[in-house]
């Protein structure tokens, strides 16, 4: 499948696709090329260099260099059709070549700077890395500074904030949803004592760390749905089909997000790595 966004960004390339390496993949030594993979390796190597036919019968056209990520050493290894009518593209992988994935990992190939790269990673921790959401420092500023009053705190703390989001904007969120969790409208929530509000804390579905790459603002209505602090950690921290239940729910209550990037609800699952990944 495609590099959505997340991969886009981590590894710098516009161009790139992924999938999981089955058992049988890694017990024969040959991964069976989807799709996305065809059209990046075709265009890249141009379809007349791919060999038809086994290995054997032309092993200098059968071959094919790769840089692999992250280390950058260039590998060499065999592609091609096996079978005259061009069913099938075939990517031999090999321990002695330098590329052999375990049954369960995650492939890759990208594209950057006229150089093909090949890698291979835990499904879980392609997912780690993949996930670019961020909850830190600057997020507890934020939520911090939609409880403040006064104005010279709310000022630090907008400045400390390293994506200087408006509060006024999720404060209006909140209003809108009448101070309940947008997840659930029934999750009991505690008064806040400096707004004498319902607590909520607020989350950007399309992450702010997205904002580098689009011109659009990420820091609008339609981006910010106001969550409980139970739900918000969830989304965040919480397992796949959590994460997945969260997401679908807020985007089926208020789907406009959608309109800000053109995404599909696959995308937004991208943004957080918990998307199907195809095997
Ligand atoms: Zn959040
Ligand atoms: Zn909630």
């Amino acid at each position: 499948m495609k590099f959505g966004e997340s991969q886009k960004v981590k590894f710098d390339s516009e161009s790139g696709a992924y999938s999981i390496v089955t058992q049988r993949e890694n017990y024969d030594s040959q991964i069976t090329i989807t799709d996305a993979e065809s059209d990046l390796l075709l265009v890249f190597f141009g379809q007349t260099n791919i060999q038809i036919g086994n290995v054997k019968s032309n092993p200098a056209k059968a071959k094919k260099r790769f840089k692999h990520y992250p280390d950058g050493k260039n590998i060499d290894l065999n592609l091609v059709y096996p079978k005259p009518e061009k069913a099938e593209l075939r990517l031999y992988i090999s321990a002695r070549a330098g590329f052999k994935p375990e049954a369960g990992d995650v492939w890759f190939l990208f594209e950057k700077q006229g150089v093909m790269w090949i890698g291979s990673m835990s499904e879980a921790i392609w997912r780690s890395e993949n996930q670019i959401l961020i909850y830190d420092q600057s997020e507890a500023e934020y939520q911090d500074g939609l409880q403040a009053l006064d104005e010279v705190k709310i000022t630090k703390l907008k400045a400390r904030d390293q994506f200087t989001r408006d509060r006024r904007k999720a404060l209006r969120r909140m209003e809108q949803s009448n101070y309940q969790c947008e997840y659930d409208t029934s999750h009991r929530l505690f008064v806040s004592h400096s707004t004498k509000k319902p607590y909520l804390e607020a989350h950007h579905l399309i992450p702010m760390s997205m904002q580098k790459k689009v011109s659009t603002s990420l820091d609008t209505l339609s981006n910010i749905y106001c969550l409980c602090p139970h739900c918000h950690r969830a989304i965040h921290h919480a397992e796949k089909p959590k994460v997945k239940k969260i997401i679908g729910r807020l985007i089926s209550n208020r789907s406009e997000v959608l309109d800000l990037l053109g995404n599909s609800v696959e995308d937004i699952y991208c943004y957080y790595a918990v998307e199907e990944i195809v095997r």
